[in-house]
């Protein structure tokens, strides 16, 4: 194979290869480069030349596979006193950043591999420890994701996401105009939220609208604190969620009362309330609702109460919306069901969120793409070992 050279595989100026051995046994190879002299020594932290060469140095660094045998380049560089920077520096190489022990070009490639594989994948099958290759996807994500930037921000939605049984939450905070994850916070606190504002600067707390949310204090809290003039709108889909846990209770209690020969109807009911009437397609399902309606009218009137609840959301017009919640909750209280009616206290309570749907027919259903990836992402990031790493995996899959 004369005239082939694998000098061609680093076209980097500032360095030159001085020998190449091959390992059949273990399929390694090593390569010894060292600086070409042709040119002057730049610092690796300005860029600045400089002639005053303090050491010599060596280091071991992995670079990208040849064919299929892994490379390991000995590299030989110098430090020198960069004036500029007034200190001892490592010169640039261009080939791998001091402090790293894979190459630019290794790191860039198994960034590019995380957005498909698992950082486990990834590890073994480039033969590096996991953590490496979490830390290196890590580095590009803080580069990329790591600044929140809200600029031009106009309407927020913000939804929490449960990462483990035993209540813990990550706070995720939607760009609602664009549908871009921005930021991702630990908890579901008041301080969560409020660090998310914290960082936002003046001009572009100013420029913010709205901001659409489940009924949950701390948040409302945090929102009402740090930016008041901005609109809350409570989301639909969080509400009804919200009343189906009642409708839930109101059944329990129900066939708690209702005789040994009736019991039999509740049987497997549970799920029949929970779902909407138009997703039950067998007629055997549409019949069993029908009967439990017929037999017991209050979770006959929770199920109209559960449609006349999503209906409020329909509302262009303030005045309309505020009178089909009067009348709502004014039904709810007739139902002598004490879960029933502190529900229609607290939509009564939130009714101004309810109200803003008007100005602003925003939802959070952006974001339950977000619980929906989670557990590819959680895989991908190897589990939840580093909660920083996890939500910028998040924001990233909101990014692209
Ligand atoms: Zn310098």
């Amino acid at each position: 194979m004369s005239g082939m050279s694998i000098a061609y595989y680093f076209p980097f100026r500032r360095i030159k290869i001085v020998h190449q051995s091959v390992a059949q046994d273990t399929r390694t190879t090593r390569i010894d480069i060292s600086p070409d002299k042709r040119f002057l020594p730049v610092c690796s932290r300005c860029g600045h030349p400089s002639r005053r060469i303090h050491s010599h140095v060596q280091r071991r660094v992995r670079d990208l596979n040849l064919g299929s045998f892994r490379v390991w380049l000995e590299c030989h560089y110098r430090k020198v006193v960069c004036m500029h920077c007034r200190r001892v520096v490592v010169e640039d190489l261009e080939l791998f950043s001091p402090c790293q022990r894979v190459t630019k070009r290794l790191a860039l490639y198994i960034h590019e591999l995380c957005k498909m594989l698992t950082v486990k994948d990834v590890a073994d099958h480039l033969g590096l420890d996991w953590k490496t290759v979490r830390r290196i996807d890590k580095h590009f994500l803080e580069l990329q994701y790591g600044k929140t930037d809200t600029c031009g921000v106009r309407i927020l939605a913000v939804d929490e996401i449960a990462i483990r049984k035993g209540h813990c939450y990550l706070t995720v905070v939607l760009d609602y105009e664009r549908g871009r994850v921005i930021w991702v916070g630990k908890h579901r606190r008041a301080k969560t939220l409020s660090g998310f504002f914290n960082k936002m600067p003046n001009r572009d707390r100013k420029r913010l609208k709205a901001i659409v949310m489940d009924m949950w204090d701390p948040y409302i809290k945090a929102v009402q604190k740090k930016v008041p003039h901005v609109k809350i709108v409570f989301d639909l889909f969080h509400v009804v969620a919200q009343f189906s846990r009642v409708i839930d209770k109101v059944r329990r209690a129900e066939y708690r009362k209702a005789s040994e020969e009736n019991k039999s109807v509740f049987k497997g009911a549970r799920y029949l309330l929970l779902r909407n009437r138009s997703n039950l397609r067998r007629i055997k399902d549409r019949e069993h609702l029908r009967e439990l309606l017929e037999l017991n009218e209050v979770i006959s009137t929770v199920m109209i109460l559960r449609d006349k609840l999503k209906h409020i959301w329909s509302y262009k017009f303030r005045t309309w919306a505020r009178k089909a919640i009067d009348e709502w909750c004014a039904l709810a209280r007739c139902t002598n069901h004490p879960a029933v009616q502190k529900f229609a206290d607290t939509l009564d309570r939130y009714s101004y969120g309810i109200l803003n749907h008007c100005d602003y027919p925003i939802h959070t259903g952006k974001l339950e793409g977000v619980n929906n990836k989670i557990k590819v992402i959680k895989r991908k990031a190897y589990g939840y070992h580093d909660l920083r790493y996890f939500s910028l995996k998040i924001i990233q899959a909101f990014t692209n």
